[in-house]
């Protein structure tokens, strides 16, 4: 077992300026593994960046192109535990020698092996020997070796070896690749100008990216809508969830409405009604806790109120706050509409 997915390939990789040097220095170690002077191969970047795409396309490469070679793809945290289980059952000359035997080696996350010195004192035996015998090696981190705290300087060393390159987040261009290839290979199309818009909102990783694209096609096919730019904005609307949103005035004022059962335009009205008197004095009340609005611009956005109005308003609120215990409470609840 390699430990391989067929699914990573070079063919379905694509490439762009933030991604340029670490696919051709994959490229020229899967042609020639442990022949170049790229050896190690430190392949480095953040979260969802195609770091574990590109190893195993290397190692897909190899096993396609050379019959003898015997590739290794294995993450850091499964090593880890084979080597605890090997400690365990007594079968540790048989892990080291399973590790010992291949002609490539390609281990995942290696920040993973932060603070674990036993398993790096075996990752180190193991490194050596095959380096000495001119095995390939190849690596992946979070982040540049010299970022690795918890990791022993010798193997840090050892990582500088060979060639140290760095995967970006992908730029406007390889988004779009990106993005047109993952529909090409759903079998669907969609107009350029949605693949321009998702290309423009979603800018992080690769992952995200990819997930933003099944998410529109699992939409567009539960509502039986086609794929838009409207239905894009509404998919992206639903999934940009933890960042917390600008609380707008209209917000506030659709948000009292709903709680308080009234309409926007009574809180805009001159009414006096009880009903609406209140409300509009915990929206006027909210607006300037959550807006940097001038008193002035929020009074405009009540019915043309002027700032005084607003002051009042303000004032009678924090009354309300000491007399009754309750006006605290419908805050805090109205508060947790906006979060
Ligand atoms: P990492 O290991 O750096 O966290 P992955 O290799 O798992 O990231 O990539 C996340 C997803 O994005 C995978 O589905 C991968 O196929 C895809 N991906 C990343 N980079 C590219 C790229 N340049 N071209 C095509 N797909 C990519
Ligand atoms: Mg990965």
């Amino acid at each position: 077992d390699t430990y391989l997915n067929s699914n990573y390939s070079f063919d379905n990789f694509i490439e762009g300026d933030c991604n340029r040097l670490a696919r051709s220095a994959g490229f020229a170690v899967a042609q020639r593994p442990g022949l170049t002077s790229f050896n190690p191969l430190m392949l480095y970047g953040g979260v969802g960046l195609g770091k574990t795409h590109l190893v195993q396309a290397i190692g897909n490469y190899i096993i396609n192109h050379f019959d003898s070679k015997q590739v290794l793809y294995v993450s850091s945290e499964k090593f880890t535990n084979q080597f605890i289980n090997s400690i365990k059952n007594n079968t540790l000359q048989d892990f080291t020698d399973f590790y010992m035997r291949v002609d490539v080696l390609a281990i995942d996350d290696v920040q993973f092996l932060s603070g674990k010195e036993k398993t790096q004192d075996t990752f180190f035996h193991i490194f050596n020997h095959l380096h000495q015998l001119g095995k390939q090696i190849i690596m992946t981190s979070d982040r540049p070796p010299r970022e690795l705290e918890g990791l022993q300087d010798r193997l840090l060393s050892r990582f500088k070896w060979g060639l140290t390159a760095d995967l970006q987040a992908p730029d406007f261009e390889t988004r779009i690749a990106i993005i047109q290839k993952k529909i090409q290979s759903e079998g669907i199309s969609i107009d350029y100008d949605v693949i321009e818009y998702i290309a423009h909102s979603v800018n992080s990783n690769v992952r995200e990216l990819e997930g933003v694209i099944v998410s529109l096609m699992a939409q567009a096919s539960l509502t039986r809508r086609e794929i838009d730019v409207e239905l894009a904005k509404n998919t992206l609307r639903n999934i940009v969830t933890n960042e917390s949103k600008e609380v707008t005035i209209d917000t506030i004022q659709e948000v009292i409405a709903d709680y308080f059962q009234i309409t926007i335009a009574d809180l805009k009205s001159k009414s006096r009604k009880k009903e609406v008197v209140y409300p509009r004095q915990l929206a006027m009340y909210l607006a300037k806790e959550y807006t940097d609005l001038p008193l002035k611009s929020i009074g405009y956005h009540f019915g043309g109120r002027d700032h005084s109005t607003v002051i009042h308003s303000v004032q009678s609120v924090n009354i309300l706050i000491d007399e009754a215990p309750d006006v605290e409470e419908t805050l805090q609840k109205l508060r947790s509409y906006f979060k």
